[in-house]
């Protein structure tokens, strides 16, 4: 596993320094709520390791990657969602805030397309 970044959030949380609000856990994945939901489910997917954005994560750990799938589809399942939205944001230019890399699963009501 990558090194943890003293000064990244989402490592913090994957260590246990500042809580987060879990909801599935593997060894390699934690999935929490997201503090700002932008829906009635919003749960941020990451992989332990920290890597700046998704392409990183799936290159150095193609099976962590693919495993956030997995637990992004097993939230979706547990919320009971009759469909949801996964999200990467990759670059400050489109949104990204936290450089380490998370899959939103957003659903539990009506989404635009495109998105905005
Ligand atoms: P992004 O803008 O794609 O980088 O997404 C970062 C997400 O992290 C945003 O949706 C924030 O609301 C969320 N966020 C920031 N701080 C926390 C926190 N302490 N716990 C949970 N989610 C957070």
């Amino acid at each position: 596993m990558s090194a943890a970044d003293p000064d990244c959030l989402f490592c913090k949380i994957v260590a246990g320094e500042i809580p987060g609000d879990t909801v599935r856990e593997t060894d390699r994945v934690l999935a929490f709520r997201d503090v700002n939901p932008q829906a009635p489910t919003h749960v941020l997917v990451v992989p332990k390791a920290h890597h700046e954005n998704a392409a990183a994560s799936a290159a150095a750990d193609p099976d962590g990657f693919a495993e956030l799938f997995t637990v992004a589809a097993a939230v979706a399942r547990d919320e009971g969602l009759p469909g949801h939205r996964a999200v990467f944001n990759t670059g400050a230019a489109v949104g990204q805030t936290v450089f380490h890399t998370h899959l939103h699963v957003i659903g539990g009501r009506d989404l635009a397309w495109p998105p905005g």
